[in-house]
């Protein structure tokens, strides 16, 4: 009888162990087709997903075996908590094991924009010499914004903090005595003042109803001309359209984006956008964080399905 559903592309050596002890059935392109998962998922006890299954309420209802569901990563947009926790089914996720791949990405995006790397990149590549064309910004003694002060904007604080520069940070979850921030004598301010404020702002809260297109054209209208903009959190924050505009307008200097309102993105307003810089999601894709990820998910699973408790369960459920 099948125990786990890996329906998205995770696997390495935390998957062979894994295998060895329970039956594993690896399907990496399942997420892109919905009936089919629907119709397989009664068979198993335990599903394991990225950030593309969408592990919604049809589903949980569907999966009569399921005891719980790994999801390898941070973000839990994709899943239906209230409705897993209803039918008794556990929700495991893998806080922390990638955070420092995401704030190192944050930093190359910053680093990226300030100098304009890619485009000098391109520039020379195609013959040229255009030292002038590419005179950058320092980062020494500007500010650094982050929206969400939680591990991996604190992480990226950090390193913004070893570049010289100051810290600002919005978080209505957190209170200004907040040990990790005064370490950076960083100062919580409201989002207005931080986009103020700022030289780069970059984005680390979840995906909320209360984030949905945060980032929208009032907001940039308040940042510097010359501020920088990254997104590594989730798309839906930032609304897109209104972002490619004011880089048109020059409102803002540049945005590096990692994450979409829609992945893949439909190529649509912002590929065309000037100083743009668009990764494809990646900012977790390290050897590093992902051998933390997958070990960390399928040693949760396998605990579940030894009957012991998780180690990072996000809901609460009741054995019968
Ligand atoms: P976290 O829970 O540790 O921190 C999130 C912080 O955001 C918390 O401090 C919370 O109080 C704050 N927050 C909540 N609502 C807010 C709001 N309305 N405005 C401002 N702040 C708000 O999470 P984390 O591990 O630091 O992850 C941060 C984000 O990064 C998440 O959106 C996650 O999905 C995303 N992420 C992206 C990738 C990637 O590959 N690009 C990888 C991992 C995580």
């Amino acid at each position: 009888m099948p125990d786990v559903l890996l329906s998205e592309n995770i696997n390495g050596e935390a998957v062979k162990a894994l295998s060895q002890r329970f039956h594993v059935t690896f399907l990496p392109d399942l997420w892109k087709d919905p009936p089919a998962l629907l119709r397989c998922i009664p068979d198993f006890r335990a599903l394991i997903v990225r950030n593309q299954t969408q592990v919604n309420r049809a589903l949980l209802d569907a999966a009569v075996r399921l005891e719980v569901v790994g999801r390898a990563g941070v973000g839990l947009d994709n899943v239906d908590v209230k409705a897993a926790t209803e039918r008794g089914i556990l929700i495991t996720s893998t806080p922390d094991q990638n955070a420092i791949s995401v704030a190192e990405l944050a930093i190359g995006m910053m680093l990226s924009l300030a100098r304009r790397i890619p485009a000098a990149h391109e520039d020379t590549r195609a013959g040229n010499w255009n030292r002038q064309r590419f005179c950058g910004t320092e980062l020494h003694g500007k500010t650094f914004g982050i929206i969400g002060a939680g591990k991996i904007g604190y992480l990226t604080a950090c390193r913004a903090k070893a570049f010289g520069m100051k810290i600002l940070a919005y978080d209505p979850y957190l209170s200004c005595d907040n040990v990790y921030l005064s370490e950076l004598a960083g100062e919580l301010v409201s989002l207005e003042v931080l986009l103020e404020r700022s030289d780069v702002v970059s984005c680390h809260m979840p995906s909320t109803p209360e984030t949905a297109g945060l980032l929208n054209a009032g907001m940039f209208g308040r940042m510097k001309p010359s501020a920088l903009f990254i997104n590594t959190s989730r798309g839906e924050v930032v609304a897109e359209a209104d972002l490619a505009e004011a880089l048109r307008a020059g409102i803002l200097a540049g945005a590096a984006l990692d994450v979409r309102a829609k992945e893949p993105p439909t190529a649509g307003v912002l590929e065309d956008a000037p100083n743009i810089l668009l990764t494809p999601h990646i900012a977790a894709f390290t050897d590093e964080a992902q051998n933390r990820v997958t070990r960390a998910i399928c040693e949760d699973i396998a605990r579940v399905l030894d009957g012991q408790p998780a180690q990072n369960s996000v809901n609460r459920v009741s054995k019968n």
